[in-house]
């Protein structure tokens, strides 16, 4: 049996299956020296839980389409919150704690407007967590960016600047602060070493349940 895949070739050790949230596309990442064959009867193995995972991902990307109705629910913080129109408002887009309110001469640009808001609210939050965990651990960082990145949730620069995935403000702020550990212990271990993972447990003890968290729902953090 042939598989469809996008095969990435490295100095890994081991091989690994990634699927792409955006699209349920399989990626594979091999060592150099590993033969075709090899690889095709490590996919074949995992068929079945290629194509369910594929599925639900597919499933889930459908029903998190967005048409910025009345009553649809958006993220935030772990929690969701229902949109409401309204005729009149000072403001196009704005949260109040129990909901998000949406001028309804704004729809039209309601994307853009979720986009900017949550861009807003994740600087502040990640610039604060960020800047309170390097401060309780005495780990310098230099700056910090926060961005729409397409396939990772932080990533951390030889000069110590470290970067966010913005839809982190969509997860629950102990998935968000896991985010935050990792990228402060690359400071101190810069690849992913055993030694990497014990420091960085040592600063958030459930880093790796909230990594399976992100993994499992990541692709529905979206707007
Ligand atoms: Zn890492």
């Amino acid at each position: 049996m042939t598989h469809s895949y996008k095969l990435v070739r490295s100095r890994r050790k081991s091989i690994a299956l990634t699927l792409s949230l955006r699209d349920g596309t399989l990626t594979v990442r091999a060592p150099l020296r590993v033969p075709l064959s090899a690889l095709e009867r490590f996919v074949d193995e995992r068929q079945a839980w290629i194509e369910t995972r594929q599925k639900q991902i597919r499933a889930d990307i459908e029903s998190s389409q967005r048409n910025y109705d009345e009553g649809e629910y958006f993220r935030y913080l772990g929690s969701e919150y229902p949109l409401v129109h309204v005729d009149e408002s000072r403001k196009a887009l704005s949260f109040d704690g129990e909901k998000f309110v949406l001028f309804r001469g704004s729809r039209w640009r309601a994307k853009r407007l979720f986009a900017d808001w949550y861009s807003s609210q994740a600087k502040r939050i990640l610039t604060d967590r960020t800047t309170l965990f390097s401060e309780t651990w005495r780990i310098p960082h230099a700056r910090i960016h926060v961005r729409d990145m397409k396939s990772r949730w932080g990533s951390c620069r030889r000069d110590g600047a470290l970067s966010f995935n913005v839809r982190l403000v969509l997860s629950p702020l102990p998935v968000l602060d896991s985010v935050v550990a990792h990228e402060l212990a690359h400071i101190v271990h810069r690849d992913h070493s055993p030694q990497f993972w014990k420091f960085a447990s040592t600063l958030c003890p459930e880093i790796r349940h909230h990594g399976a968290w992100l993994k499992k729902n990541g692709h529905l953090l979206v707007w």
